[in-house]
């Protein structure tokens, strides 16, 4: 389905990844390059805040977007990220609702295309599958893009 199918995909990393602090790394015939980054809101609002995507939904289009994206940083193990990203988010370090002095002292800052441009990385996200994540107007089908 059109889901960014987070739980397959965080269990995946936790089996294929490591072995190390966070992941147990037991799938070693698994290429970690393959693997999708579990996609949930925490990682989705600071990806977007960090032009990693502009999607909107929290779809499987738009995990492989943000693990491409990744992937440009580490092609062989792009989900080593997820943790980070989606503990920044996770712990209110980068809050859903955008807090100027929280920009202010972040460390992402300079990279930031939310702070830049003044938003929250997640203002009008969606959750995919829900009522409000349909496509149904010209301006979502965009939006969605
Ligand atoms: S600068 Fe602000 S919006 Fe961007 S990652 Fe940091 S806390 Fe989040």
């Amino acid at each position: 389905g059109p889901g960014a199918s987070k739980r397959w995909n965080l269990y995946l990393r936790w089996m294929v990844r490591g072995p190390d602090a966070v992941d147990l790394g037991l799938w070693r015939e698994v290429p970690a390059a393959a693997l999708v980054v579990p996609l949930d809101t925490h990682v989705h609002r600071v990806a977007r805040a960090l032009g990693l995507t502009a999607r909107r939904d929290a779809s499987w289009r738009t995990a492989e977007e943000i693990t491409a994206a990744l992937r440009r940083v580490d092609p062989a193990d792009p989900v080593r990220f997820d943790f980070a990203l989606c503990h920044l988010g996770m712990s209110g370090l980068c809050p859903a609702r955008r807090d100027p002095a929280r920009c202010e002292a972040c460390t992402l800052g300079a990279a930031c295309l939310a702070r830049a441009r003044g938003i929250s990385g997640t203002r009008g996200a969606r959750p995919s599958g829900s009522a409000r994540a349909g496509t149904s107007s010209p301006r979502r089908r965009r939006a969605a893009r």
